[in-house]
């Protein structure tokens, strides 16, 4: 034990001296021993040093040891004290207890073992305590405060705000896809995951700001500011992406990349808004950033708070039309540019809901993913998608591909390649037939997975489409880790086909395809004269209103299959570069 400094408040000079030479006795530790004399001076002492621990005599003249421990409770939090009686008494050992005091001892049945016991576990409940105390407001895991805390926290700063001319910004956020590293990485990686997180964005705080981990995923920054503005709440989340950027090594030989989206709410100096509002607010920001694309952040406006309302409404209404399998599935043909036949179709998800009307897939789409009801409505799409190619191939002998879109949680999700495999053994569709879409976004995630699920669907013969080409960040890099077998460009550069920049993007990316070999499709072809530069410029394949927009199953046999050719007199000399890359035209 290191040195134990105790306060002594004895106003007795001879139980000064004994006392003094009991501690000088024992043989376990060393006392650095401070007389204050009387109460006064003992409560001074009190609340200005930092004792280990204090011992007080029951008769202090003006007021009794007690009274003064009820005096000092604030300062005594951190010091036990030990109440030194003249004389055996019932009734002061339970006051003394009552009061808080960590003990009742009697001086004259003092000796130097019992006092030092009684100091010495007085000292280690006051560590317990510490240590309980310490873990009722922080979070295990990562050691910051806890939401219980951190409520705290932005109450004090709000509270003392008016007076300091200050504005409270709380910054709300979590991790993009967090759910994807605990299923696919497991727990124990999350977690570390998690603490790499926090100790990243505590390096970056000021010192006077106070970040707090509300659970889960959750983390939130409680700011300080001059500023009548979100300046520095904003600056706050600018050093955060920033810390963010770097990938995060989970000690399993596979780095992971993470994002996280910010909300942003602040107080005026004299508003009325409470901790729970604006931490409520921040979150709801937060959703909005989501919203806006992930990766961003939000500053807090009301009308959000509807919006939010609306989102939540939808996203149960999503979960129902799943469960009894409301939602539709309608095709978009592919036409090969220089036959002008239907090679394939992409199957797209449609939600009409029962009050609201068609609802637009992008939203509907980026709540399934949120909510993790993707995995769910990708499944139904896929059976459905795939039983419909099949029942084409029997009645019409349709030998086209179905092209089916997958999120990137889906993807990531383990079990994605076998469901797959079930869904097309149960569909009788052979592998070939399928092409599965994805953004470019799956290389967010969790890139080893993703790569090696690809890589299985590829050995199988499905068709691997990476969509929305050219809208993403590292484009190229993606395609040469990828096992892809088409590139579908994206519909804005078709639209801006006329302009230079445009035209050379569409060029670039068809010369880039040919050495690649993989298949091209340009999407998004509206008019003639854009479907006449795509055939130029050596696009195989196009698909847009031009030629035809997403229907039912049914008007497509109305519409395309009466005189149905099947493409295989597709001339695969005439587009040598796919030759065997997609079976249905070779
Ligand atoms: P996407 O994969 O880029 O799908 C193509 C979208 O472009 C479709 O919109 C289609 O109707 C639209 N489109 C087709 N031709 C033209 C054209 O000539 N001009 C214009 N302006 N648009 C055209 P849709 O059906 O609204 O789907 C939007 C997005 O929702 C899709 O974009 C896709 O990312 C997502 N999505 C749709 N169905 C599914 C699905 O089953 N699963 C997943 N994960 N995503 C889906
Ligand atoms: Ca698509
Ligand atoms: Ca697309």
């Amino acid at each position: 034990m290191s040195e134990v400094k105790v306060l002594l408040i004895e106003d007795d000079a001879d139980d000064y001296l004994l006392t003094c030479d009991l501690l000088a006795q024992t043989t376990r530790g060393t006392y650095e021993v401070t007389w204050c004399a009387d109460s006064e001076s003992g409560l001074e002492a009190l609340h200005s040093g930092d004792y280990d621990i204090c011992l007080v005599d029951f008769r202090l003249g003006v007021m009794t040891g007690i009274e003064l421990i009820e005096q000092a409770a604030q300062a005594l939090r951190r010091t036990p004290t030990i109440i030194l009686a003249g004389a055996h008494s019932t009734e002061i050992d339970l006051a003394a207890m009552e009061a808080g005091a960590a003990d009742y001892l009697v001086k004259n049945q003092l000796t130097a073992d019992s006092l030092e016991r009684a100091i010495r576990y007085a000292l280690q409940r006051r560590d317990l305590d510490i240590r309980l105390e310490h873990l009722a407001f922080h979070d295990p895991l990562t050691d910051l405060p806890n939401r219980m805390l951190f409520a705290d926290r932005v109450a004090q700063a709000l509270a003392r705000r008016v007076r300091a001319r200050k504005v409270v910004s709380v910054v709300f956020f979590d991790l993009d896809n967090f759910k994807d590293v605990n299923d696919t990485r497991g727990h124990a990686a999350g977690d570390r995951l998690l603490q790499q997180v926090a100790r990243r964005i505590s390096s970056i705080l000021r010192s006077e700001d106070t970040l707090a981990r509300l659970g889960g995923d959750e983390f939130a920054v409680c700011i300080e500011s001059n500023a009548y503005d979100t300046s520095i709440a904003a600056a706050f989340v600018n050093r955060a992406q920033e810390a963010l950027e770097l990938a995060f090594d989970l000690d399993d030989g596979v780095s992971v990349d993470v994002r996280a989206s910010f909300g942003i709410a602040s107080s005026t100096f004299d508003d009325d808004v409470v901790p729970d509002e604006l931490l409520r607010n921040a979150d709801i920001a937060m959703y909005d950033a989501k919203r806006l694309g992930k990766n961003t952040w939000s500053s807090y406006q009301s009308e959000m708070h509807q919006a939010l309302q609306r989102r939540i409404e939808l996203e149960k209404d999503l979960q129902r039309a799943l469960r009894s399998e409301r939602l539709d599935v309608v095709y978009q043909p592919f036409l090969c540019l220089q036959t002008n036949r239907v090679v394939g179709f992409e199957a797209l998800c449609r939600w009409n809901h029962p009050d609201l009307g068609p609802q637009s897939p992008e939203e509907f789409i980026a709540i399934a993913e949120d909510s993790g009801a993707i995995f769910e409505l990708g499944r139904q799409v896929l059976v459905e998608a795939t039983s419909q190619a099949m029942i084409w191939r029997d009645m019409f002998g349709f030998d086209g591909f179905m092209s089916v879109n997958v999120s990137p949680r889906q993807i990531s999700h383990p079990g994605f390649h076998e469901t797959l495999v079930q869904i097309l053994e149960s569909s009788g569709l052979p592998p070939a037939a399928l092409v599965i879409e994805f953004t470019e976004s799956v290389m967010t995630g969790d890139v080893n997975q993703v790569i090696r699920t690809l890589d299985k669907l590829a050995e199988l013969g499905i068709g691997i489409a990476l969509d929305d080409f050219g809208t993403g960040y590292s484009s190229l890099s993606n395609v040469h880790q990828l096992p892809i077998t088409i590139i579908k460009v994206d519909r804005s550069f078709v639209a801006r086909i006329d302009e230079r920049k445009g035209r050379s993007m569409l060029e670039t990316i068809a010369t880039m395809a040919r050495s690649l070999e993989v298949v091209t499709i340009a999407e998004g072809i509206e008019t003639t004269a854009q479907r006449e530069t795509l055939g130029s410029l050596g696009y195989h394949f196009g698909q847009g209103f031009l030629f035809d927009r997403a229907r039912k199953a049914s008007e497509v046999e109305e519409r395309l299959f009466p005189d149905y050719t099947p493409v295989h007199s597709y001339d695969p000399k005439t587009t040598p570069s796919i030759e065997g890359r997609i079976e249905p035209f070779s």
